[in-house]
């Protein structure tokens, strides 16, 4: 052998005085040794500084590796991907070729214990039948000489098998896996230097696993490597009780980069049998990584990885921490958040010119109160044949229709339905701004949509927050006081009588004939009622004793206004109070028995006339309705126009004889169903600056 070697085999007298010195015990080596056998070199046994050191750990026999019954032999199922003996196929396009079965040192840890050094060496005729496999397979482009260790092979067994390699034309790089700078810096000559050089492109990995293996005989061997224009890189083994702290590990990169060795791969300890006691937790790799990345030079940083059988996998602590359509949020090395735009923005989507071909239409249907619900609560859903007039509507005009019923799918179901357009008429499933709900989610999907937006949805559902504004603006409205509890003090300068509504409900709901109340007594007792019945707040306002009217707007900028509704109560029995009670507007408005309530005055005075429309423009305004709303107003002693309430979701059902004075007024302006809403939709494809469909 013409290879410089200062082996020394486990049972040289040397060895067991020196280890016997250090405190070992040679009866627990020995049997541990009969199963995997011990050799470490003279050189890398003088690194040791005391027992059980992570020098000690690295080499000398631990009784543990007998007792492991947790691991296999071969965890990284090497053997199923062996297509000829001695040589891994389990990526495309590179392969393991083992050349030596024997090491200068055994790690006690090796991922191969279940051969290197328990069986003969490699013969020679077997590495050239396995190349001859490399050859056959043009796919391989990057060859892995490995073991054992090659370096145990003669510089000239080596030259042999290199040539042999460089003699295929797809081998494209020759990668060599070596301890030998590590724990036999003798082996690495000038001359094995030169003899790899001729063989070029060729990388070496080598093996450091702690910082105390740098030494000074270590870095030559690294040097005459890298003086033969050999890249090297190192991949270490996390081990326990070796380099699993942060402080170690990252001096050993560090130290590893001073003599011009790049890390390259940090493994987490494999599930090897007799291994087991160096395991460490994955946690414990991430935290090291986490240390290394930003803490010190990018080049030190290697890539954690678990093999297995289905070959490395990176595992990286988590820098990601929410990918969305619009960008990426990050972490850096000091744990403060970052984010990083993407190419698609759906902020500064353009959505102007789009042509809108698909429509949605977002609705609650009317359902039959359960047993225990109040008899009013679906009174503001629509109706089947409501819908139906939509999606007809539409479809005569070219549209593609998507029902879109408004419950809690309906996010999920927007989100699969790619309409361009959502035509909304949904009241709401629950909470106290449910109105504004649809129009919240289409915002946030960043879908166009008819009707008023999430703000005044939820002000024009909420009578008192609304009433606040008109004062505000100095639009007349009603006197009035909100009740959050049934003790509250009555405001002394309102005059009776009062009706009592509850604060946040549309079309009449909540307002029956008693609500009318003209004593202290009966407005306790209205007010408690819609505390509990309704469970929101009561307001009590002035009843005025005027003509009432409904005015509906469509449109934006200086929105149109339909014929004026006047609210005929003369038909009502005596008994029943002549405002819009749920009495008068559900039992007793019923055009087919002749009490339709409804009527169109033809004695309105223009003076009159105008200051309506003044008041009802001036409303739609101030609260920013768009598209369409309808206005209840009611005259005082003086006759003027006082706000009662404010529905930016008239029901628009299609029956000519409904009560829905939204399209009873439209009708009345000569305006077919379909003339409604596809008014409504071009009022809000103006907004949006979207094309209608062609
Ligand atoms: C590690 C390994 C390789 C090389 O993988 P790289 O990620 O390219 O370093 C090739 N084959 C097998 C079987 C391996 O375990
Ligand atoms: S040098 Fe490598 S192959 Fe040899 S015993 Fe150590 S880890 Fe195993």
């Amino acid at each position: 052998m013409d290879e410089k070697s200062d082996n020394i085999e486990s049972g040289s007298q040397k060895t067991e005085e020196f280890l016997v010195k250090m405190g070992a015990n040679m009866n627990e080596i020995n049997r541990v040794k009969r199963r995997y056998p011990m050799k470490a070199t003279r050189y890398y046994l003088s690194l040791i500084r005391g027992k059980d050191d992570p020098i000690w750990k690295q080499c000398v026999p631990d009784i543990e590796e007998i007792r492991d019954t947790l691991n296999v032999e071969d965890p990284l199922k090497e053997e199923e991907h062996t297509p000829v003996p001695y040589l891994v196929h389990k990526y495309p396009d590179r392969v393991l070729l083992l050349v030596s079965s024997k090491c200068a040192m055994y790690c006690r840890f090796c991922t191969r214990k279940r051969k290197v050094g328990r069986i003969q060496q490699i013969p020679m005729e077997d590495i050239m039948k396995a190349i001859d496999y490399i050859g056959e397979h043009p796919e391989v482009r990057d060859v892995i000489v490995s073991g054992g260790d090659p370096l145990m092979r003669t510089d000239k067994e080596l030259e042999t098998i290199l040539s042999r390699l460089r003699s295929i034309p797809h081998v494209e790089i020759i990668r060599i896996g070596t301890r030998m700078p590590c724990v036999n810096p003798v082996r690495v000559t000038k001359r094995l230097a030169s003899m790899l050089a001729k063989y070029h492109p060729v990388f070496i990995n080598i093996h450091f696993n702690h910082p105390s293996e740098i030494t000074k005989e270590a870095k030559e061997a690294c040097a005459i490597l890298s003086e033969a224009g050999i890249p090297l890189g190192n991949q270490t083994v996390l081990l326990k009780g070796v380099n699993d702290d942060p402080d170690v590990m990252k001096e050993l990169m560090r130290e590893l980069l001073k003599i011009r060795v790049r890390p390259y791969y940090i493994y987490q300890c494999d599930l090897v049998k007799g291994v087991e006691h160096f395991r460490t937790e994955v946690e414990c790799g991430i935290e090291i990584m986490k240390q290394i990345q930003g803490f010190t030079s990018g080049l030190a940083l290697p890539h954690f990885v678990i093999d297995g059988p289905g070959g490395k996998v990176p595992i990286s602590p988590q820098y990601v921490k929410e990918i969305t359509k619009d960008q990426i949020i990050v972490t850096n090395y000091l744990d403060q958040m970052y984010s990083y735009p993407g190419l698609n923005r759906t902020a500064t989507k353009k959505l102007s010119n789009k042509r809108v071909n698909t429509i949605g239409i977002a609705y609650n249907l009317k359902k039959m109160p359960k047993k225990g619900e109040r008899i009013d609560k679906y009174a503001e859903y629509d109706d089947l044949d409501t819908i139906d007039a939509i999606r007809r509507s539409f479809e005569n005009n070219g549209y593609e229709v998507k029902l879109l019923e408004a419950d809690v799918d309906f996010f999920e179901k927007l989100k699969s339905s790619e309409v361009d357009f959502v035509f909304n008429i949904a009241e709401g499933i629950h909470g106290e701004s449910r109105e504004s709900h649809i129009p919240s989610v289409l915002e946030m999907l960043n879908i166009p949509y008819s009707g008023s937006g999430v703000l005044t949805q939820a002000i024009t559902l909420n009578k008192s927050r609304k009433k606040e504004i008109l004062n505000y603006y100095d639009i007349p409205t009603p006197r009035f006081q909100l009740f959050r509890n049934i003790n509250q003090k009555l405001d002394p300068t309102l005059r009776f009588p009062l009706i009592v509504k509850p604060d946040a409900e549309g079309s009449s709901v909540g307002i029956t004939n008693d609500s009318l109340v003209f004593d202290i007594e009966s407005l306790r007792k209205q007010v408690g009622k819609v505390l509990k019945e309704y469970d929101q707040n009561a307001l009590a306002e002035e009843y005025l004793d005027g003509r009432e009217f409904t005015v509906s707007l469509m449109g934006n900028g200086k929105p149109h206004i339909l014929p004026i509704i006047e609210v005929d109560f003369s038909h009502l029995p005596e008994n029943i109070h002549h405002f819009d009670s749920y009495e008068a507007k559900w039992v007793y408005d019923d055009p087919v028995k002749k009490m339709d309530a409804i009527m169109f005055p033809t004695d309105l005075k223009p003076r009159l006339k105008a200051n309506i429309e003044k008041v009802a423009r001036k409303t739609f305004q101030t609260l920013g309705i768009v598209d369409m709303c309808r206005i209840d107003i009611r005259l005082d002693q003086n006759e003027v126009p006082h706000v009662l309430d404010v529905n930016a979701l008239p029901g628009l059902m299609p029956d000519p004889n409904s009560n829905s004075r939204f399209t009873r007024s439209a009708y009345r302006a000569n305006m077919t169903y379909e003339d409604i809403i596809m008014t409504i939709f071009k009022a809000a494809l103006k907004r949006y600056n979207l094309a209608m469909a062609g």
